[in-house]
């Protein structure tokens, strides 16, 4: 079972509570804030394989934030299971449709959410990226969350393995580093370039561990790139 990360936003105590517990107990990886404005800063940070998201929320509800989050190219895909009250919500939900890859009623079964969320999760791991993309002796493997060289498994935060990801399925082309804000990170709210730069330095010291620092290459007055070829400059 890879080790999927869940990003719960519910308002209610106990539901969220209850959500953590049933989540975890099925192997997720689970992180549970209950507004909107905090699931943002949770995503500043990480991009969860999923989001279970209540409908009525303080400030941004739940409804409105994932219209917003569809309007960012890297959040188009991101798998979103929207959960509701009986009645009004739920014939609202019908119409609404798109945007949202499923919702659930309250009260529901622990069991039927779980079922649910792995439907979902194997729906979209599909469509979503390559699930394994190999350069020279790394791989990635986007179903199981991990990053290797050679035999061995490389550990890396979330946001590092993103911007991996991206850049192993985009190998030899140079990014600014706007761009790639743009592609690991969205534009949902903002973030300084040098965010960007950060994450670099740390997954290049990462990599360095394994004597393959070289491939995350700094172009230059542009940007980065990422190539297993020696580029001399
Ligand atoms: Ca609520």
């Amino acid at each position: 079972m890879p080790n999927f990360i869940i990003l719960v936003v519910e308002d209610e105590d106990a539901i969220r509570e209850m959500l953590i517990v049933v989540l975890e107990q099925a192997g997720f990886n689970v992180h549970a804030v209950s507004t909107a404005e905090e699931g943002q800063h949770f995503l500043n940070d990480t991009l969860p394989d999923l989001i279970l998201l209540d409908w009525m929320l303080p400030n941004i509800s739940g409804i409105e934030w994932a219209r917003r989050l569809r309007k960012e190219p890297i959040y188009q895909e991101l798998p979103i299971i929207l959960l509701t009250a009986r009645g009004e919500e739920e014939d609202k939900m019908r119409g609404f449709g798109c945007g949202i890859d499923d919702y659930m009623t309250k009260p529901f079964s622990p069991r039927e959410l779980v079922a649910r969320l792995r439907a979902v999760l194997r729906r979209s791991s599909k469509h979503q990226w390559l699930p394994q993309i190999t350069a020279g002796d790394l791989t990635i493997d986007t179903e199981q969350h991990r990053l290797t060289i050679g035999d061995q498994v490389v550990e890396v935060s979330p946001t590092e393995f993103r911007l991996m990801q991206f850049f192993m399925t985009h190998p030899d082309k140079v990014f600014n580093r706007t761009q790639l804000l743009d592609q690991v990170w969205g534009r949902s709210v903002y973030i300084e370039e040098r965010t960007v730069d950060v994450h670099i330095r740390r997954l290049r010291k990462i990599l360095e561990i394994y004597n393959r620092e070289d491939v995350v290459q700094t172009v230059r007055g542009f940007g980065y790139r990422f190539s297993t070829k020696k580029i001399n400059e």
